[in-house]
C-alpha cells in the first residue's frame, strides 16, 4: 500500500533472504527488528524476511540470566573499550565474553549455514561479534552484515567495533558519534529510527493536531509498570479542565483497574487503557506525551509527530535519547512531578507559544518512513551484482541460485554429532580423487569436517625415495601448491557444504621393519613442515601450529596388505603422553588395545579411493569450527566413532553424482584383497 509512494517497485527482481536479529532487552531492539521486518514486506515482493531472537530462543528460562550479563556488558563496555577502538579485536574482552556463549554461537552458525541469507541485519550488537568469530580466519562471509543502530547519540562503542558493511543511524547526531570513532561516512546511513510503516500510512492519513480555542489538549500518558504512576500527576493533569487524558499502562490488569478508578471522576476526559495496539494512533492524535526515555518510545513519538516531556530517564542509553529530544528541541524533560505539571502548564500557556516551538521542531526531525527508507537502502546494496560485501574476495557462485525452494529450517531441530574424517589422500599423493573431487565426495555426503593428509616422506631415506619416485608420496616441490589448493577449497566447501576443510599431512616414517615403522598424520596444519624432522619433532612442530599430531594405523591391520606400523605404539611410553590422538579405527580395522589402553582415539577412514568411504569415522558432540573440532579431540569428550553407510546420503544427493564417483555396487562386496592395493595408507 505505502510501496506506489515510496517507489521501491522494480528494485529487485530476484528471491532474497533477510534474516533480523533481535534480543528483547528494552530499548526498542524488538521495535526495530518487526518495523524492519513489516517494511521489507511492504516493499518487494519475492523477499524473505524472518525476525529472530536467537539469545531467548538459546537460553529460554535462563535468558534473564544472559540479560543481565548483556546489560552488564553494555553498561561496562564504555570503560572497557573507551577510545581504543582501533586496537580491539577478537582477543579483547567483549569477544572473549561472547565466546563463552557457545550456544548461541553454534545456533547462528547452523542458521546462516543451512538459510544462506543474503543480508543479516543486527539490531542488538552483541551479534556482530558472534558473526565475526563465525566468520574469523579462513571462511568467507556470503551476506551483507548490516547494523541498525537504536540508541541515539550516546552510541555505545559496542555497536562499531566489530565492523558492519552498513549502519543506520537514527539521526545526523549519531552518524557523527560513528565518524568519530572512525567509520567511513559511506557506511552510515542516517535515515531516522525504524518504527512501524503504520506511522508512515498515518502521516499521510492521520490530521496532525492543532491548538484550536476551546478544544481540548489530548495528552498521553505512557505509565511503565513497576515505576508506579503518579497519583499526584494524574489528578493534577486532570484538574485541567482543558485536558483529555489518555493513560496506557501496558498488559497489567490489576495497574489498569486502579488508573480506572483513580480517574473515573473525570468521565469522558480520562481513558484507560491496558495493553493496546493502537499506540501509533494515539501517538498520532495526542499534543503531547508524557513517558520514560525508551528509545522505541520516543522514536514513535518522533515518527507521530507527537511532542514529549520525559518524565524518568534510566540511567545509560535511556541518556542519549532524553539528550535527543533536548537537542532536537521536540519536548522537554521533567526532573519531578511537580516539573512534569509545570511543563505542561507553560507548553499551553501564551497561546501554546512552547508547544508549537516542540511541534514544528517534532515536524521538521519526524521520520515516519524510516524503516522503508532502510529498507529500501538494503535492498538496492542487495541488488545488482549480487551480494557480495568484501572486496577481492571469491566470486559468487550463488547469484543464480535457485529462489524460494530454500526456506528457514525450524530452528530447534536437536543438534546432530559432527561427521568427521581425518585421514585422507587426494591425487597429490596416492589418492584417486582430487582435492576438489573429494570436497565434492565428502560434502555430498554431508560431512561436516574433512582433513586431507596427502603422504609425505623424508627424501633422503632410500624407502622414502622410492616412494617419491613410484608417485605414493608427494614430492615436495608440490606441497605449496597443496597448500594453496586446500586453502582455495576451504571457502568452497564451506560456502557449498558447510563442511570445515583442513589441510594436513601424514608423514611416512618407514623403516626396514614394522617395528621401525611409523605413520603420524598432522590435523590442521597451516603450512608445511619438512619430513625429515625425527619423530618427536615433528610431533612438536605439528602442535606448534595448534594442529593435532595422531597415530596412524598404529596397531596390527588385520583387513588390509598394508605393512603395519608398530613403532608408536611399540613406544607408547615415549609418545603417550606427546599425542593428541591414536587411530582406534583406521579404515576396516579396529585396534581395541587403544581402547583399553584408555588413549585418545579418532577414527578415520584413510581413504584412497571412493569405496574407502565406506568405514570408520569420528563422531564429534561440538561447534563446527576447527578450534572446536581440535579441543574435543584433545579433550577426548563427547565423542564417538561410526561405521559410514551411504543411507546417510539422501537418494537425491547420490542421484547427482558424478559417474566418477557411482563405484559399481558389486565392488565393495568382492573379497577387499583382491582391490586394495599394497601401498595404500
Ligand atoms: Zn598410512
Ligand atoms: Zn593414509
Amino acid at each position: 500500500m505505502v510501496t506506489s509512494v515510496i517507489g521501491l517497485e522494480g528494485v529487485l527482481g530476484l528471491m532474497r533472504k533477510i534474516l533480523i536479529l533481535t534480543a528483547g532487552f528494552g530499548n526498542g531492539h524488538n521495535a526495530a527488528a518487526f518495523s524492519l521486518r513489516d517494511a521489507f514486506l511492504d516493499s518487494v515482493q519475492d523477499t524473505q524476511v524472518e525476525v529472530l531472537d536467537l539469545i531467548k530462543l538459546c537460553y529460554g528460562a535462563r535468558c534473564e540470566l544472559v540479560k543481565r550479563i548483556f546489560l552488564a556488558i553494555v553498561n561496562h563496555t564504555p570503560r572497557l573499550w573507551g577510545c581504543a577502538y582501533r586496537a580491539m579485536d577478537q582477543t579483547s574482552i567483549m569477544a572473549r565474553l561472547l565466546r563463552r556463549l557457545h550456544k548461541l554461537r553454534q545456533e547462528l552458525f547452523r542458521i546462516l549455514v543451512t538459510t544462506e541469507p543474503d543480508a543479516v541485519i543486527s539490531t542488538y550488537p552483541a551479534y556482530n561479534y558472534i558473526i565475526d568469530q563465525i566468520y574469523e580466519s579462513y571462511r568467507e562471509r556470503r551476506f551483507h552484515k548490516i547494523t541498525v543502530v537504536t540508541d541515539s547519540i550516546s552510541v555505545n562503542s559496542i555497536w562499531h567495533a566489530s565492523p558492519s558493511d552498513y549502519y543506520f543511524v537514527p539521526n545526523d547526531l549519531s552518524a557523527k558519534v560513528l565518524h568519530d570513532a572512525g567509520v567511513p561516512p559511506a557506511k552510515v546511513f542516517a535515515c531516522g529510527f525504524p518504527v512501524s510503516p503504520w506511522f508512515y500510512e498515518l502521516a499521510q492519513t492521520q490530521a496532525t493536531p492543532v491548538i484550536t480555542h476551546g478544544e481540548p489538549k489530548r495528552i498521553l500518558y505512557v505509565v511503565q509498570h513497576g515505576n508506579g504512576a503518579s497519583s499526584q500527576v494524574i489528578e493534577k493533569l486532570l484538574a485541567m479542565p482543558e485536558i483529555e487524558l489518555t493513560i496506557v499502562c501496558g498488559p497489567h490488569p490489576k495497574l489498569e483497574r486502579n488508573l480506572a478508578r483513580r480517574s473515573a471522576h473525570a468521565g469522558k476526559r480520562a481513558r484507560v487503557f491496558g495493553w493496546t495496539d493502537r499506540m501509533p494512533e494515539l501517538l498520532a492524535t495526542s499534543h503531547l506525551v508524557i513517558t520514560k526515555a525508551g528509545g522505541a518510545m520516543v522514536q514513535e513519538a518522533l515518527a507521530a509527530r507527537c511532542p514529549l516531556i520525559i518524565n524518568r530517564i534510566i540511567p545509560g542509553q535511556e541518556a542519549g535519547n532524553a539528550a535527543l529530544i533536548a537537542a532536537l528541541g521536540v519536548g522537554a524533560i521533567a526532573t519531578s512531578d511537580d516539573d512534569v505539571i509545570a511543563l505542561v502548564r507553560n507548553a499551553f500557556d501564551d497561546d501554546a507559544k512552547l508547544w508549537h516551538f516542540w511541534k514544528s521542531a517534532v515536524t521538521r526531525h519526524s521520520q515516519p518512513d524510516a524503516a522503508l527508507r532502510i529498507a529500501r537502502v538494503i535492498l538496492e546494496k542487495m541488488g545488482g551484482a549480487g551480494p557480495n560485501p568484501q572486496p577481492g574476495s571469491a566470486s559468487r557462485e550463488t547469484s543464480t541460485r535457485p529462489s524460494a525452494a530454500v526456506s528457514f529450517p525450524a530452528i530447534l531441530e536437536p543438534r546432530k554429532p559432527l561427521l568427521c574424517d581425518f585421514h585422507t589422500h587426494t591425487t597429490f599423493s596416492d589418492g584417486k580423487l582430487t582435492v576438489r573431487e573429494l570436497v565434492d565426495f565428502y560434502g555430498q555426503r554431508r560431512f561436516d569436517c574433512l582433513c586431507i593428509t596427502d603422504h609425505v616422506a623424508e627424501q633422503s631415506s632410500l624407502i622414502g625415495r622410492v616412494a617419491n619416485l613410484s608417485g605414493l608420496t608427494m614430492h615436495w616441490n608440490r606441497i605449496e601448491e597443496y597448500f594453496d589448493t586446500i586453502a582455495r577449497e576451504k571457502q568452497r566447501a564451506w560456502a557449498k557444504y558447510g563442511m570445515v576443510l583442513m589441510a594436513g599431512l601424514e608423514f611416512n616414517k618407514d623403516g626396514i621393519s614394522k617395528h621401525s615403522s611409523a605413520h603420524l598424520l598432522a590435523v590442521d596444519l597451516h603450512t608445511p613442515i619438512r619430513p625429515e624432522a625425527h619423530l618427536k619433532l615433528l610431533v612438536r612442530t605439528i602442535q606448534q601450529q595448534h594442529g593435532l599430531a595422531v597415530a596412524a594405523h598404529p596397531h596390527v591391520m588385520k583387513g588390509r596388505w598394508d605393512r603395519d606400523t608398530l613403532y608408536l605404539w611399540e613406544h607408547q611410553d615415549e609418545f603417550a603422553g606427546l599425542l593428541d590422538a591414536w587411530e582406534i579405527a583406521n579404515r576396516d580395522d579396529i585396534f581395541n588395545p587403544v581402547g583399553l589402553q584408555r588413549l585418545p582415539y579418532i577414527a578415520n577412514s584413510d581413504f584412497h579411493k571412493p569405496k574407502h568411504i565406506y568405514s570408520w569415522k569420528t563422531l564429534l558432540n561440538c561447534e563446527k569450527h576447527p578450534d572446536a573440532i581440535k579441543q574435543c579431540i584433545r579433550d577426548n569428550r563427547d565423542i564417538a566413532i561410526t561405521l559410514f553407510r551411504d543411507g546417510d546420503a539422501p537418494a537425491a544427493l547420490r542421484a547427482q553424482e558424478p559417474a566418477i564417483f557411482a563405484e559399481p555396487a558389486s565392488a565393495f562386496h568382492l573379497d577387499r584383497g583382491q582391490l586394495q592395493l599394497p601401498f595404500a595408507a
